[in-house]
This record gives structure tokens, sequence and C-alpha cells, in this order.
């Protein structure tokens, strides 16, 4: 295994060396943020009717209840631009992962690690791997992965809409934040375990089993954290981040932001001078199952709770001038699982004998092994603004590495990311490979990924 150590800390570019430490000692943050700017874009990312959802094993798209977007900002005034986007797709992973950040960071005159890109995770929607839609696309009987013209499509909109974002940049002067409790939406999936620990079954994103419901919340991270960005008295963003798989249910074939995405639309329709962004956290082992059975009632009710959570933290931003801020990112190659054989995956998704999902799931994972064979690593980033940080990990990592990363930056308040490149799949801690359950018979990487990601955080998470 290799990984390669990247530290990267921007300036303002206004600032020399000299200014620079005296912005660490104090400068005021008026004078700091004087060459900052910030520009916000959106576009629209809703796939076509008949496009596959969540991989091709589920129902394809039927209808749209409603849209699938994609938001960022733009900070500039630093040597180099820095952009941060959030996409209502189940994933973007290994090469597409590459591509988004690429087209975004080309259009508004960065480079790609500059770029952080994080998908919501809503099931009802693509989860794009261009390589493994290579890999089933050699077999004319499996469903498309992704549809490349849309894809190639949703890139150009990237494109067109984060370049015509600069036109609109404005000051960026403060920064805000603030926090609710959310009350009865994520609860910890794997809670059902024999007296060994081993996993026995898995409270989903919904459930109906009340013996599983009764079962307590288990380990998740009840705050929904809120960083706002401000032009003088102007907010001109808001980044939301709370930790749960979002789906209230999915797989009928109906487009949907789903309750996440419903209840970040109304507190947009409220403030439509503000970007409002919500990011999905490490929620690898968190889903609404507890208090949801899957019905249009509990989505309204997940929907509700979720935008008074939203509305109670955007409430309570508390707003400092710009004091520092700094970009930091750190690459990756994790040590895929030894237990995949590439061979033996690929005669499985040739066999027609086979269900599409033990067809079209395993082209995700020899993608994975391809991807790592060629050395070509994941990017994790950190935004850090006075106090605060914005932590961008990749796809599923467990409940457990948001809480550590809070623990790691206890100076520091952190907002976490996770689902960027999606890759690895699943993220267990490295205790839970052993106690089994679905989330590990899909990680895609060795235990000793837990060791790797902790010490990434660190390093995204010290002090300058
Ligand atoms: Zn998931």
């Amino acid at each position: 295994m290799s990984k390669l150590n990247r530290r990267q800390l921007i300036q303002a570019a206004a600032l020399t060396p000299w200014a620079w430490q005296l912005g660490e000692s104090g400068l005021q943050g008026s004078e700091f943020a004087a060459g900052l700017r910030i520009a916000t874009f959106r576009f629209d990312v809703t796939p076509p009717i008949g496009h596959s959802c969540c991989g091709g094993w589920i129902k394809p798209v039927e209808v749209v209840d409603d849209t699938l977007e994609a938001l960022g900002f733009v900070i500039l005034g630093l040597e180099k631009p820095v952009v941060v986007c959030s996409v209502d797709w189940t994933g973007l992973l290994n090469t597409a992962h590459i591509q988004w950040r690429e087209t975004l960071a080309n259009a508004v005159g960065t480079s790609a690690d500059q770029v952080a890109v994080q998908c919501v995770h809503q099931h009802n929607a693509p989860f794009a791997c261009l390589d493994a839609q290579k890999i089933v696309s050699k077999h004319p009987d499996l469903p498309a992965i992704v549809d490349t013209d849309f894809f190639q499509q949703c890139l150009k909109r990237a494109e067109t809409a984060a370049r015509e974002s600069l036109n609109q940049a404005v000051p960026l002067t403060h920064v805000g934040w603030g926090q609710a409790e959310v009350d009865k939406v994520g609860a910890n999936r794997r809670v059902a375990r024999n007296e060994e620990g081993r996993i026995t079954s898995m409270r989903g994103s919904s459930c109906r089993d009340a013996t599983l419901r009764a079962l307590p919340e288990g380990t998740i991270d009840p705050w929904l954290k809120t960083v706002a960005f401000y032009s003088g008295d102007r907010k001109v963003a808001c980044s939301h981040y709370y930790a749960t798989h979002p789906m209230s249910y999915y797989a009928d074939g109906r487009v949907t932001s789903d309750f996440v995405g419903l209840a970040r639309k109304r507190l947009q329709a409220e403030q439509p001078g503000c970007c409002h962004l919500y990011f999905t956290g490490c929620a690898g082992n968190v889903a609404a199952g507890k208090y949801n059975d899957g019905t249009p009632e509990s989505r309204k009710q997940l929907t509700d709770r979720l935008f008074r959570a939203m509305q109670s933290s955007d409430e309570q931003l508390s707003k400092t001038p710009i004091r520092n801020l700094h970009w930091r990112t750190q690459e990756m190659i994790p040590e895929p699982r030894g237990l995949f054989d590439a061979e033996a995956l690929e005669l499985q998704i040739a066999d027609p004998k086979q269900t599409t999902v033990n067809r079209n799931r395993p082209a995700y994972t020899v993608a994975w092994l391809n991807r790592v064979r060629q050395r070509t690593p994941i990017i994790l980033s950190s935004l850090c603004i006075n106090d605060l940080a914005l932590l961008h990990l990749p796809a599923e990592c467990f409940i457990e590495y948001q809480l550590a990363a809070q623990q790691i930056a206890s100076e520091l308040t952190v907002a976490t990311a996770a689902y960027g490149d999606g890759g690895p799949w699943y993220i267990p801690t490295a205790e839970e490979y052993e106690c089994g359950g679905y989330e590990v018979s899909v990680a895609f990487c060795e235990p000793s990924i837990d060791r790797e990601l902790r010490r990434a955080m660190k390093f995204l998470l010290s002090k300058p």
C-alpha cells in the first residue's frame, strides 16, 4: 500500500507572507477578507425517464416527483479558487467523480484538488460510475449503470453554471454557524446483534418490524449543523450537515430528492436570496428505519422534522468576521479488500443466471480494484474558516468517523460531509468488520482504511 501526503495551505492572494502571519496573530477580519469573494451556482441533474436508479437493480425512472439538483459555491480571492458542490445523486465514483471535479475546476480556473464534490445519496437517482458502466456495457442483457450521454450533459451544465456564477461573485466578509438537535430521524441500523456482537438483522431506511424499531437509537450524531457565508449583512449561502441515509422509501421509479431535499427546498423557498445546500454526513450505519414505516405520511413527518432542525439551526447562526481561511487536501489509496478476486467477479458479471444486482454491483467492485491498481488516489479535503472546519470525506463512512473528527479537532467546530468519491463503497470502523452485516459485505477496502482515514482527518483538522 502506498499513500501520498500533500499539504496545501492557501493564502489570500492579496496577502504577502508577512501579512499572513499578521492574519494569524489577529488581523482585523475586514482587512483579511478584503480580497475574498463568493459565488453560488445550481444546475439540474434530474435523470431522464428510463434512466437506471441506484446502479440498475431497482426500478428505473418512470416519473419525476421533484427534481434533483447540484448546488455549489466558489470562493475566490485565494491563490486558486475553491469549489464545494453537493449533488442529489446516490453517488459519484472513481472516474465520474474525477471528471466532475475537473469540470468544475476548469470552469472557475482552478485545479481539481481545490474542488470537493459530495453526494446526498438519495436512491431513486443515478449511482454514477463510468468505469463500472464500461464493464456492464459488454453485456447487452444488463441494464446500464449510467447513461454516459446524460452524464456528459450534466458536466456541460456544471461547466456553464460554475463559470457564469463568477459574474455574480460578491465580497465574502463573514462566516456564521449554528446547530440544532434533530428529533426522531436518524438511528443506527446495526443494533440487532447476537451475544458475540455479530449483526443478526438490519434496521434499514424504512422498517415495519416492531422488534427492530423498539431497539435503541444506537450511535448517531443528533446534531444538524449549519455554516453560513455572508457578504456584509447579506447571507449568501448556507450549508447544512446531518448524518443519515436520506431515503424514506424508494425503488418505485419516482425520482425525488426525498425528505432531506424536500426540507432544504422548503427553506430555500422561504429564503430565495440565499443558496441553501445540504450535505449528508457519515451515514454509512445510520438510517431513518426506527422512525419510518416507509409510507408517504412518514416521509412528510421526516421532512417536517428535518426542516424544523434546519430552521432552528439557521435561526441560531452566530456571525463573525473572517479572520483566516485555508484549504487542505490529503490523498489516499486505501488497500482493497483481499477477498475480492477481479477474475471471479468478471465471470459472475457475465453469468446470465445471476440476478441483476449480483451482476451490476460487482462491476463497481472491479472498477475499484482497477482504480487501486492504477494508483489513482482519493482526495479528501477541509476548508477551515476561523474556528470552523468543513470536512470532506469519501464514500459511506460509518458515523464513528464523524464523531472522531469532532474529537480530534476539539478546538474547532467540524461540519462533516461524506459521500465524496464513492469508489470504496462502505467504510466501516476496523472493529466492525468481524461483526459482519450488509455494510461489511460491500466494504471494498481492508480494515486498515480505518487507520488511514483517522490519520488523514488529523492532518486535515490540525491548526495551521
Ligand atoms: Zn448507502
